[in-house]
């Protein structure tokens, strides 16, 4: 039953929300409580009410790389009332909570290519800030100048040449929430060069690179099932999918979860999986891969496991 809580300005508070509507991977029980700031005063405000009283909350992004724990967790912070997308200070500023999708809508919309490598990642800019997301040899944090980051007393740019992002690791720390990012948009074509920056482009060449980019995802990935993306990191020189291949384990189920016989390193939900069967399935990978190749697979998913902090 929902309950009753206070309003405060710029923050929408509700409770018992189920997670698994807000995971790509349809998994998950409620959160117990649910802050979404709509802007940064009211994310200050959340994250007093958070460190004061629930002080191992969980940040959500797009959920697109959360597996959750079918007892849910205590509370949430939801970034994705964070929608502000435009131009300021020579760069193209994003709110966490823009999807990928519509930065590289809105990029392609003018003329201003570099991102088309990414699309198709569903993450938010926060998340894709945290997971330093990345494809095709591009990451996002290539191409980003700073990160604000929020916390209750207050909030503060950050330029990313002092992060130690890598790979799929944004170097931001535990805990830290992103409320957004600048990204470099380049004066000159130059630029086209490091790859590091927006640049001028044809129209008509970005779609091209859209349209060859996702019909490569389309091809790859089991893109109609819902699922979390990699569930483990590559290993250095090597790839999770073809070992876990090779270990002979694409179409292994437990429960209503498998190992997709499309992309070894996926993990799908066929209907009504658990996150059991989830967790059933990598213990299984983990296993089989470290008895044959010696190799030890980390998990590149965020697990989101009941009162763990
Ligand atoms: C079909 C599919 C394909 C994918 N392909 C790729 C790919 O090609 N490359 C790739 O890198 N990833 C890929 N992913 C994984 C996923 O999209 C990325 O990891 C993405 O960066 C996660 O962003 P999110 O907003 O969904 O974050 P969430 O899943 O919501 O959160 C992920 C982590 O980031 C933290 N987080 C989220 N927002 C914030 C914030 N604002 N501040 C601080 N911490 C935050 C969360 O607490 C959590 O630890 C794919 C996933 C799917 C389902």
């Amino acid at each position: 039953m929902p309950g009753r809580v206070p309003d405060i300005e710029g923050v929408v508070l509700k409770t018992d929300i189920p997670l698994a509507d807000f995971t790509t991977f349809r998994i998950g029980g409620t959160a117990a409580l649910w802050l979404e700031p709509t802007d940064i005063p009211g994310l200050e405000k959340a994250l007093a009410i958070l460190h004061s009283n629930f002080p191992a909350f969980r940040i959500l992004g797009n959920g697109s790389n959360l597996l959750v724990d079918d007892r849910g967790v205590d509370a949430v912070l939801s970034l994705n009332g964070l929608t502000d997308l435009g131009f300021g200070n020579g760069m193209l500023e994003a709110g966490a909570g823009v999807r990928l999708s519509r930065l590289i809508t809105f990029c392609h919309s003018h003329d201003l290519g570099g991102l088309e490598p990414l699309c198709g990642i569903p993450a938010s800019v926060g998340g894709a800030v945290k997971m330093n997301a990345g494809a095709n040899g591009l990451n996002f944090l290539d191409f980003v100048e700073s990160v604000l980051i929020v916390t209750p007393n207050g909030s503060q740019w950050f330029k990313c040449v002092d992060m130690e992002s890598g790979y799929r690791d944004g170097g931001i720390p535990k805990g830290a929430v992103v409320a957004g990012c600048r990204i470099r948009v380049a004066e000159e074509d130059a630029a086209y060069l490091s790859g590091r920056a927006l640049y001028r482009v044809r129209r008509k060449r970005s779609q091209e690179i859209l349209k060859r980019v996702m019909a490569q995802r389309i091809l790859s990935q089991p893109l109609g099932q819902p699922s979390a993306g990699c569930i483990f990191r590559n290993p250095e020189n090597d790839s999770a999918g073809r070992l876990i291949d090779q270990a002979g384990l694409k179409g292994r189920r437990a429960g209503s979860a498998e190992i997709s016989m499309k992309h070894a390193n996926f993990i799908v939900n066929l209907g009504g999986a658990s996150f059991y069967n989830v967790m059933e399935l990598i213990d299984c990978a983990r296993e089989r891969v470290k008895a044959m190749f010696g190799i030890c697979l980390e998990p590149e998913v965020t697990i989101w496991k009941e009162a763990s902090a």
